[in-house]
């Protein structure tokens, strides 16, 4: 599948937050966005006169879409599903994002972006409920228990991740045991559980429109 190959640090620099897009890199100095945080290119220090309602709706989708590394058509889908379920849209739309299992293994702290968390799904190092599941975008549900596969906790890159990843706060919907490269799903995540610097409402006026 298609996927944004530029340099990551713009994606934030444009949307005005740090999106965690590099890892350990985001939690340091280095962080493009603590040494520059305007937008970046020739005009990115400029002051805009005025922003559009359709501006700012736009710029909260695409900021949602780069945190989770979605593309626009996947993105519309997991809208209409959340857009179809009973509740606030808005509010679906995020559950659905977060529960996406490269999100999760972010999450527990066994990899240090969502990007690494995806590559260990794909390479089959995360199993579900005991199965070997390699599909970044699988939905986890309350109850699941999601780990690393025995095999994979030998590999460098896995355990390199871990050690980084400790310290990290852990959200409460999960359970991790570190010590067994493991986590259970306690519950669903509510709006309030959800940290993500994001106007969900912004967008569902935006498909609105
Ligand atoms: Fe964003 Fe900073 Fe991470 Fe770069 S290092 S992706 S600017 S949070």
């Amino acid at each position: 599948m298609a996927r944004y190959i530029g340099a990551e640090c713009k994606l934030c620099r444009r949307e005005g937050v740090k999106l965690f897009l590099k890892g350990e890199r985001c939690y340091k100095e280095k962080c493009a966005f603590e040494r520059r945080s305007y937008a970046p290119g020739q005009h990115g220090q400029s002051r805009r006169a005025k922003v559009s309602e359709y501006s700012t709706q736009l710029r909260e989708k695409q900021k949602l879409k780069r945190v989770f590394g979605v593309l626009e058509r996947q993105f519309k889908n997991y809208f209409k599903k959340a857009e179809m379920a009973k509740g606030i849209t808005g509010e679906n739309l995020l559950q659905l994002l977060v529960r996406r299992l490269d999100n999760i293994v972010y999450e527990m702290g066994f990899a240090s972006s969502r990007v690494q968390a995806r590559q260990f799904v794909r390479h089959g190092h995360i199993s579900v409920n005991s199965r070997r599941v390699n599909i970044p975008s699988y939905l986890v549900k309350s109850g699941d228990v999601i780990e690393v596969n025995e095999k994979s906790r030998q590999l460098e890159g896995i355990k390199a991740a871990v050690a980084a990843g400790e310290g990290r706060s852990i959200p409460k919907w999960l359970d991790v045991d570190r010590t067994n490269f493991k986590c259970s799903v306690v519950s669903l995540p509510t709006r309030e559980e959800i940290m993500l610097p994001v106007s969900e409402h912004l967008v569902v006026e935006l498909y609105s429109r």
